[in-house]
C-alpha cells in the first residue's frame, strides 16, 4: 500500500520511535523492509495467512472467518499509524491471535462455580441425559410434532404434554408455551381482556429483567385492580373489589423477596371459595413452581404445584427451566374450559413453544412420574448434594490452587427466583490471588470453557456443588496454570 503522504509527514519522533524500536510490526524474519515508512512494514493478508499460528486458526475457524479477521487487523494497524495512536500488539500475528476469539461462538459453555444452581445469566436449569437426548431425537430429523399418528392426519403439538402434565399434577389440562411472562400474558389475555383483575399490592412485584406483573396485566388488555397493603391483604379485600367487570383474581408468588413482619396474605382455598361463589378465575403465578418439597432438603417450603391444583386454582403458571429442571418454557395446568380458551387465543401461536423444548420437557416431567426426579433432574440432584463430597471436591481445588487457596464453608443458593434468603451449607474453594480479586476472576472467565467463581469479601470463592465432577478436571487445571502463572503455585 502507498503511504498516505499527509498522514506519514504528520509523524511525531516520539510515535515512530515506539513503532520501530519498541514495538515489532512484524516478526524480525518476516521484516523486508526498514524503511521508514510504517505502512510498508505491514505484511501482506497472505504472508499473514502463511504464519503457522495464523493457519492453524484457519483451519479450525475457517480460511474466510480467519481472512476477514486478519484484513480488519490490518486496518487497525493502518489506522493506528495514520493517527498516531498506539499499535494493537506489537506484531500484527499476536493481534490477529488476540482478537481470535471474536471468531468464537458468542454463546458458549461454561463452568458455573457461584454456588447459584438456578443461575438466570448462566442459563438457568442444566438439562437431565434422557433430556438431552430427547432433543437430539427431535430435531436430528422428522417427528409428529403435529401429525396424528392413527389418524393419518394433523394433530396438536400441545396433545405430547397433556397426558404426563395432568397425571403428575392433578391437574385436568395442561398446556405449554415459550416462558412463564409469556404463559401468564396468554392467561390474562384469553381469560381476562377488557375486565377486571384483582390482585393484592404486596403481589405487584417486579421478577427480574423489569418484567413486572402490572405492565404485563396492561400488555393483556386486562384492567388491574389493586387491593390490600404491601403487607396486609384479606380475602374481605377482595371481596370488596368485584364488580360486574371483574373476570377474575390474580395471586403472584413472591418468588424472590420475603416480607417478614406484620404480614397477612390469604390462603388460595380462602381466595378460591370466594372466586367459585362469585363465579370469577382464580388464577395462580407460581413462578418457579415446584414439585418436590423444598422442605426435604432442609429449606422453606416453595408451593407446590399439586397443591395450587388441590386448593382450586382455575389455572396454575409455572416456569419450565427454574425448579422443575427442564428446557426455558412456561407451563399452565389447570381447568378444561379455561386451558382450551388458551390454547384458542391467537397469542398461543405468537407464544408457542418449539419440539426441542417440548421433547426436554417431556423428558423432564417423566423424571417426576418415575419418581426419579432428584437423582435425574440435576437441578435437584445440587439440592440434594450432601456437604461431605463437595468438601472433598473443593479440597482437591485448594491443592491445585496451591498457596493461594483455602477451603471455607460457604453457602449454595437455590436462585432462579425462588427461596429468597435461603440458602444450603456447602463448602468452597476461596482464592486470595496475588494478582488481585477481578483480574483474577476475569482470568478464570477468560479460560476454554471460562470458568465463573463468585467474588465476595475481596476474595474469588469456588462452589463444587453448581459443577459437574466430570469439570474438576479443568477447573484443577486453570488453577494450576493461573496461579503457576502469577509464581505463587505450589
Ligand atoms: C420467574 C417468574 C416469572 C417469569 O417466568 P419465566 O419463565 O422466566 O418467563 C413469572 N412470574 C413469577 C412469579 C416468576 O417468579
Amino acid at each position: 500500500m502507498r503511504p498516505r503522504l499527509a498522514a506519514y509527514n504528520l509523524f511525531k519522533p516520539p510515535c515512530r520511535l515506539r513503532l520501530h524500536h519498541q514495538c515489532r510490526l512484524t516478526e524480525p524474519e518476516d521484516t523486508v523492509d526498514h524503511s521508514s515508512n510504517p505502512y510498508r512494514d505491514l505484511p501482506s493478508v497472505d504472508r499473514l495467512l502463511a504464519d503457522p499460528r495464523v493457519a492453524a486458526l484457519a483451519v479450525e475457524r475457517g480460511h474466510n472467518p480467519v481472512a476477514s479477521l486478519v484484513r480488519e487487523v490490518l486496518e487497525a494497524y493502518r489506522a493506528a499509524i495514520a493517527s498516531s495512536a498506539a499499535l494493537p500488539a506489537p506484531t500484527v500475528v499476536e493481534a490477529v491471535l488476540a482478537r481470535a476469539e471474536t471468531l468464537r461462538p458468542s454463546l458458549q459453555s461454561v463452568v458455573n462455580a457461584t454456588g447459584v444452581i438456578i443461575h438466570t445469566n448462566l442459563g438457568r436449569a442444566p438439562l437431565s441425559r434422557s433430556a438431552i437426548e430427547a432433543v437430539v431425537r427431535a430435531s436430528a430429523g422428522y417427528s409428529n410434532l403435529e401429525f396424528d399418528l392413527d389418524a393419518g392426519e394433523r394433530g396438536t403439538r400441545f396433545s405430547h404434554l397433556d397426558v404426563t402434565l395432568c397425571r403428575i399434577t392433578g391437574a385436568e389440562a395442561g398446556i405449554a408455551v415459550n416462558n412463564n411472562a409469556s404463559a401468564l400474558l396468554l392467561a390474562l389475555a384469553a381469560l381476562c381482556r377488557d375486565r377486571e383483575v384483582i390482585i393484592s399490592r404486596g403481589q405487584l412485584v417486579e421478577i427480574g429483567g423489569g418484567f413486572r406483573i402490572p405492565d404485563v396485566l396492561r400488555q393483556s388488555g386486562a384492567t388491574l385492580v389493586e387491593v390490600g397493603t404491601t403487607n396486609r391483604t384479606y380475602v374481605r379485600d377482595y371481596a370488596e373489589a368485584i364488580t360486574e367487570r371483574t373476570a377474575a383474581i390474580l395471586r403472584v408468588h413472591s418468588s424472590n423477596f420475603r416480607v417478614v413482619g406484620f404480614t397477612e396474605q390469604p390462603s388460595l382455598s380462602g381466595l378460591a371459595s370466594l372466586a367459585r361463589e362469585r363465579g370469577l378465575l382464580l388464577l395462580d403465578d407460581l413462578g418457579s413452581g415446584a414439585l418436590l418439597d423444598t422442605r426435604a432438603y432442609g429449606l422453606a417450603p416453595e408451593p407446590l404445584v399439586q397443591d395450587s391444583v388441590r386448593a382450586g386454582a382455575d389455572v396454575v403458571l409455572f416456569s419450565g427451566d427454574k425448579l422443575l429442571g427442564g428446557p426455558q418454557a412456561g407451563i399452565a395446568v389447570g381447568r378444561t374450559e379455561a386451558i382450551q380458551a388458551m390454547r384458542r387465543h391467537p397469542l398461543a401461536r405468537a407464544v408457542r413453544i418449539d419440539k426441542a423444548s417440548i421433547a426436554a420437557l417431556t423428558a423432564t416431567l417423566d423424571h417426576y412420574a418415575k419418581g426419579e426426579a432428584e437423582r435425574e433432574v440435576p437441578v435437584w440432584r445440587m439440592i440434594a448434594l450432601p456437604l461431605a463430597p463437595i468438601e472433598t471436591r473443593a479440597e482437591r481445588w485448594a491443592d491445585a490452587g496451591g498457596a493461594d487457596a483455602t477451603v471455607e464453608a460457604c453457602e449454595s443458593t437455590v436462585g432462579g427466583g425462588s427461596l429468597p434468603g435461603e440458602s444450603l451449607p456447602s463448602a468452597a474453594c476461596v482464592i486470595t490471588p496475588p494478582s488481585g480479586t477481578e483480574a483474577f476472576a476475569a482470568a478464570l472467565r477468560a479460560a476454554d470453557p471460562p470458568v465463573v467463581a463468585r467474588i465476595h469479601e475481596g476474595r474469588v470463592w469456588l462452589d463444587p456443588r453448581t459443577v459437574h465432577p466430570s469439570e474438576d478436571a479443568h477447573v484443577e487445571a486453570t488453577l494450576i496454570r493461573l496461579l503457576e502463572a502469577s509464581g505463587h503455585g505450589r
